[in-house]
């Protein structure tokens, strides 16, 4: 039931149409953000649905957390996150870095400056400068942006991007991990950062494949579902819908896991199998299943001069 105080319904927000299929009803997130922002309503209280959107395929989450109370939640959860691991900061998987940092330098040829939106404590854009890139990062926390300033001497803002963090400054890479998911205007953010890249520029994102056969095997019980977060469920068809909406040219795709070996993917993958048939004989209630070889990493080349 959507009680208007706090959610807002949404209609397609990469096509903008609400020509629509209710896939998944009634679903009870597992992170309790409306209590943590203050108010008395419980996950089991505001729950939601999953649409696909019959016109670009894309998948979404309606009816959303309104902005007021979800940019109140980042602050607290952000900060919650940070308080966890600031004794002790460290990449969780630096190979996954490296990976990816190669990943750039190799699909973006001639690019010399880059801009990572989420940057967070600067482990990709450190090694993105080690390589030779001119990096730049901007990143809400304090703490975070902060760490990657002082550790790797990055140039880092501590702030959300908007019209006026750069003057007159374009660049050849914007680089969004893990993001997309969660914006709600996702066109507006798109049209943002064109307006920061160079004619001939990419954008590298990486973000959950909701069309991948383990986010279909999950069904409605696939981790990326549960946080209220997560907003926006994409797949190629929709992507490449955003991408065309803003002139950019599918340059690259590849559907591929979020982090970790193929052989700790493929455990997870195993696990979920063997967890959905322990819920069909009634033995378990797993609530959600785990994330494995369930996203893409796409980049959007720049064909309209900007
Ligand atoms: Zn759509």
């Amino acid at each position: 039931m959507l009680n208007e105080e706090y959610l807002i319904a949404q209609d397609c927000p990469v096509c903008i149409s609400n020509d629509k299929k209710l896939i998944f009803k009634d679903l009870v997130h597992t992170c309790n953000v409306l209590k943590k922002a203050g108010t008395l309503i419980s996950n089991e209280d505001a729950t939601s649905n999953i649409y696909r959107c019959n016109k670009c395929g894309h998948k979404y989450l309606s009816p959303v957390i309104k902005n007021k109370y979800l940019n109140f939640y980042y602050e607290v959860a952000g900060s919650e996150y940070y308080d966890t691991i600031k004794d002790n900061p460290h990449d969780r998987i630096p190979s996954d870095t490296k990976k990816m940092a190669d990943f750039i330098e190799e699909n973006c040829k001639g690019s010399k400056s880059v801009l990572e939106i989420g940057s967070g404590m600067g482990y990709l854009l450190q090694q993105l400068k080690i390589k030779g890139f001119n990096c730049t990062g901007v990143d809400p926390s304090a703490f975070a942006s902060d760490f990657a300033r002082k550790e790797f001497g990055l140039e880092v803002f501590t702030t959300i991007l908007d019209s006026n963090t750069f003057k007159n400054r374009k660049f050849d890479i914007v680089i969004l991990c893990d993001v997309v998911e969660h914006i709600y205007e996702i066109n507006k953010l798109i049209s943002l950062i064109k307006a920061y890249l160079n004619s001939d520029g990419n954008i590298v994102i990486l973000t959950g494949n909701s069309d991948s056969i383990y986010a279909k095997v999950c069904a409605k019980k696939w981790l990326y579902f549960f946080s209220w977060e997560h907003i926006s469920f994409f797949n190629k068809k929709s992507i490449s819908q955003l991408f065309k909406n803003h002139g950019l040219k599918l340059q690259y795709f590849k559907a591929q896991q979020h982090s970790g070996s193929i052989w700790h993917n493929s455990k997870v993958f195993l696990f979920t199998l063997k967890s959905i048939i322990a819920n069909k004989l009634g033995f378990r209630n797993h609530l959600f299943f785990y994330m494995s070889f369930d996203h893409l990493i796409t980049i959007g080349k720049n064909v309209q001069q900007t």
